[in-house]
């Protein structure tokens, strides 16, 4: 049976009309090399197509709000002027009682006073792409002279603070920032004072092409091992001091799935097909990480958009992550949040010899694990209507009374972690 019905109400298409190109030469982008698939393009959306995109895409959705996902590359590289067209089409087929909002994702160097203005002006939601403090940042993310960016990318933030841009951060977790959960985090919150932030793990496979082929991941990436700390060591501070008023994407999404609703990313949805990605002349593939040739759908200017989303082709992709999921998931105490993961991370084998396990899979368990008991509290606190801030409450209470067990532990007690050894051989170890 297929999981989605044959017309959705509603799907996304992030689209990308300067395709894959960029002012910035970031070492772990999977889109740069995309360049290749479309020699002599000169990769800029023409009118035709901006104007046929926004028609369709708003008559196929069923659903109050329509949400246009700008992208690349660097979308902004397209000027102002492009995103005013775009604005007056949205407006021109716009439905009755319809709500359009626009997202956009940059890297930043490129706002100045004209981009914030317009922004606030249009309401556009900006993801910001900033990796954390200036060293951790630089890392990888570099212009194409190969000079760093992040002083470029804060006056862009600083920008929108002053403009009073909506936006938030995408922070990709990889080789240079992994071992700093805390240090990135505390940086967000108290240095760019952001409020919504996403964290991405960076795994790159190791090619050419930027497709999902290969098994091996390169250098830039993070382990499964460095994920889960990260995401624990976040989660650590997070639960203590900023639950309600700082949101992490995947502890939002943890929190829905604790509660037996869906997990809401796509990554942790059972089933794909919903998030598409349309390239700079009309040519829509199956997701934004599918951008290859196995994964074109169509161009929207041959064939009705619709028709290309709800084709066998683009449904079979979405099965695909359900269908493909291996035992050791089918089997795990986790699936309800987790479901396998990306399958464009499932590079790994099972414990059995079997294929398409996620190569984070051992940072989520870890990662799931231990956020388990405070979800639950947290949804305890949601089931009697209050506030899920009320754990950081109970866990500071908790961390104060271990303190205390701590101060009047003798060496040879159970240590009152409750690791079961003795203290002298766990926290008490630093002690004796
Ligand atoms: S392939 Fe990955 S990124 Fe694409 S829709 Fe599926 S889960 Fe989301
Ligand atoms: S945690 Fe690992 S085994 Fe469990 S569902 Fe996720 S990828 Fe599969």
């Amino acid at each position: 049976m297929a999981e989605h019905p044959p017309v959705p109400r509603a799907f996304h298409i992030m689209t990308k009309p300067r395709g894959p190109i960029c002012n910035l030469n970031c070492a772990y982008c999977y889109y740069l090399p995309k360049e290749k698939m479309y020699p002599g393009s000169d990769f800029r959306m023409s009118d035709e197509v901006l104007e046929s995109f926004t028609k369709q895409y708003i008559e196929s959705q069923q659903v109050p709000e329509v949400t246009f996902g700008w992208q690349g590359g660097e979308p902004l590289l397209m000027g102002i002027e492009f995103f005013e067209r775009a604005i007056d089409y949205q407006e021109k087929y716009r439905k009755p009682g319809v709500r359009i909002i626009n997202t956009l994702q940059t890297n930043g160097t490129l706002i100045d006073e004209a981009w914030a203005k317009f922004f606030h002006a249009h309401n556009f939601l900006v993801g910001l792409s900033l990796d954390g403090p200036q060293a951790m940042h630089d890392a990888y993310r570099v212009d194409k002279a190969g000079k760093p960016t992040w002083e470029r990318v804060m006056r862009g933030k600083r920008l929108m603070d002053e403009y009073e841009v909506e936006h938030n951060i995408l922070c990709t977790v990889h080789a240079a920032n992994a071992d700093h959960p805390v240090e990135t985090y505390r940086f967000f919150r108290d240095e760019a004072k952001v409020e919504f932030i996403q964290f991405i793990p960076i795994v790159r496979r190791d090619n050419e092409t930027g497709y999902q082929e290969g098994l091996a991941v390169r250098d830039q990436s993070v382990t499964a091992e460095q994920y889960g700390k990260f995401l624990i060591g976040v989660f650590d501070e997070w639960v203590r001091h900023d639950v309600g008023h700082l949101f992490v994407q995947i502890f939002d999404v943890a929190l829905a799935a604790w509660s037996g609703q869906r997990p809401g990313l796509c990554v942790f949805e059972p089933t794909c097909g919903l998030g598409l990605a349309m390239e700079h002349n009309g040519d829509l593939y199956a997701c934004d990480h599918y951008v290859e040739p196995n994964y074109l759908l169509g161009n929207i200017m041959d064939t009705p958009m619709l028709d290309l989303v709800t084709s066998e082709q683009q449904q079979a992709f979405g099965r695909a992550k359900m269908e493909t999921l291996p035992q050791q998931c089918i089997d795990c105490e986790f699936r309800f949040i987790c479901n396998g993961g990306c399958p464009k991370n499932r590079i790994l084998v099972t414990s059995e010899g079997k294929p398409n396990l996620n190569y984070l899979c051992s940072g989520y368990k870890a990662f799931f694990s231990h956020i388990d008991r405070p979800m639950r509290m947290m949804v305890n606190e949601l089931r009697h209507h209050r506030a899920p801030a009320n754990v950081m409450r109970a866990i500071n209470e908790k961390d104060l009374a271990l303190e205390r067990a701590f101060a009047t532990a003798r060496r040879n007690d159970p240590c009152p972690c409750g690791s079961g050894r003795k203290f002298k051989n766990c926290h008490g170890r630093h002690k004796t």
